[in-house]
């Protein structure tokens, strides 16, 4: 049941954008508001690991966009929300028809469903589409193939959906979409069909770029909503306020918040808007398709190389990059050096002033030392609070000055609810015969140095 609300992200952004402003106005009736004064807070059961649209992390918050989404939409019309936590989607659906809490935070509308629930208008849609491994055809029509194996965590609407319209597809079920997604990278599957933001969100997670997005199909699209229950109209009608309040740039901050399509987004999401609205359209015409496909699959491969918080390279771009420059330097005896940055007593930060007050002064160092360095050197996110810098082309005493630059420029910063931030560096120089192992652990080394004698300052091993 749970993967019906797979997937909505970008269709509802699409959908939001198209919205008369005049449509988002919250007028509450004078009932209206009298309900809401009346309310405590209100109930919600969730789906604790549906990340990256919902999930209840470890001290118990829900978190995620559409935690994000639903809590904006209550607090627009003046209500907030109160987790009833379950441990897995199915108790969540059991808690809610028992009346162990008034609404479910994000899902399809279904026959079923609206036994006992009424439905919020969607709060945000994206496309389903199918993934593949890398060398896996284009899929233009799915009743083409024949007796592929097509693998869906199990319960899902798509599942349905797909058994329904394609029966010359054999169906196989798991109980994960992190392994439905294995499946495929492990030729246990030839497909699966999943959520855009969730397939980047997996991909990613587990590393399985062998896959790609192969196709999809225009009537497949979900349309994620509040679930009310049905005795409860008025706050239905009320959230329904809330959730038409709820602009593009709402949430597309709530999405990019989320997902690493964020950096870019001030540029870049228009397009990617674009080429959803348009999939329906181009559903007959499968040279379209193609290229809308490339640029999806261009789309995914930057999504699955971008840390979500920073919108810096992640950890994984950064390995294969700092690999190929380590053969480079090898190869033609070109300099090459690393500088490791960690933030200064981090920890600290997020005791004193929460965790996404830590999240936003992360963000906002991880862009000063972005800024800061040097046209072809390369910043990443190695990890928590600590980043990698690629420096082809240098020199020891070169990185050192980069290195300096960065401190300096941290330093004289004023970051997230004005706390100020240093950050510690150790650098490190490729010799000849160097592993990227053995020139990490230098540059390790050096950071080490760098904390021990004293922090805000650059070392070298
Ligand atoms: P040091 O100067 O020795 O580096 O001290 P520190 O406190 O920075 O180092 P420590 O390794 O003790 O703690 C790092 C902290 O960074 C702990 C961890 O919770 C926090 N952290 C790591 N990643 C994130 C993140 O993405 N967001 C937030 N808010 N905190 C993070
Ligand atoms: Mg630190
Ligand atoms: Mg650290």
């Amino acid at each position: 049941m749970r993967k019906e609300r797979v997937c909505r992200v970008w269709w509802l952004a699409a959908a939001l954008a198209l919205w008369p402003a005049a449509a988002r106005a919250l007028d509450l009736s004078a009932e209206e508001r009298a309900f809401v004064r009346a309310q405590p807070p209100v109930t919600v059961c969730v789906d604790p690991d549906w990340a990256p649209f919902e999930w209840i992390d470890e001290k118990g918050i829900h978190r995620g966009i559409a935690a994000d989404l639903a809590r904006l939409a209550a607090s627009r019309v003046g209500l907030s929300l109160e987790l009833a936590p379950t441990k897995d989607w199915d108790e969540s659906l059991a808690a809610s028809q028992a009346g162990r809490c008034r609404i479910l935070s994000f899902l399809n509308r279904t026959e079923k469903r609206e036994t006992w629930l009424l439905f919020t208008a969607p709060i945000f849609s994206d496309p389903n589409v199918f993934i593949t491994r890398e060398e896996h055809p284009f899929i233009a029509d799915p009743a083409q193939l024949s007796g592929e194996r097509i693998v869906f965590p199990s319960g899902t609407a798509m599942e349905e959906n797909i058994r329904r319209d394609y029966p010359n597809l054999r169906v196989l079920t798991v109980p994960s979409e992190a392994e439905a997604i294995a499946m495929v990278s492990d030729r246990r599957a030839e497909m699966t069909m999943r959520s855009l933001i969730v397939a980047a969100y997996t991909i990613k997670g587990e590393g399985l770029f062998n896959l790609k997005i192969a196709g999809k199909l225009p009537d497949y699209a979900n349309r994620l909503r509040i679930g009310v229950r049905r005795s409860e109209p008025l706050l239905r009608d009320v959230l329904n306020k809330g959730v038409a309040s709820i602009s593009r740039a709402d949430t597309e901050e709530i999405v990019n918040r989320h997902v690493s399509l964020t950096v870019q987004a001030d540029t870049d999401y228009g397009p990617i808007l674009r080429v959803v609205g348009i999939f329906a359209a181009i559903a007959a015409f499968g040279a379209f398709h193609h290229l809308r496909l490339r640029r999806l699959n261009r789309k995914l491969e930057r999504i699955s190389q971008t840390d979500a918080l920073t919108g810096l390279p992640n950890r994984g771009m950064i390995d294969a990059h700092l690999a190929r420059e380590v053969d480079r330097a090898q190869r033609h005896r070109r300099d090459l050096a690393l500088v490791m940055l960690d933030i200064d007593h981090f920890k600290a930060v997020n005791d004193d002033l929460g965790h996404l007050i830590g999240d936003r002064l992360l963000v906002e160092v991880a862009h000063r030392i972005r800024d800061t360095v040097r046209g072809g050197d390369i910043a990443g996110r190695w990890g928590g609070e600590e980043f990698l810098v690629v420096c082809p082309e240098t020199a020891l005493h070169e990185a050192m000055a980069v290195a300096e630059r960065i401190r300096a420029a941290v330093a004289g910063g004023n970051f997230a609810a004005g706390r100020a931030a240093t950050v510690s560096a150790g650098v490190a120089a490729f010799s000849p015969g160097d592993s990227v192992d053995a020139l990490l652990q230098r540059a390790d080394a050096a950071l080490y140095r760098a904390k021990a004698e004293g922090r805000n300052c650059v070392r070298t091993a």
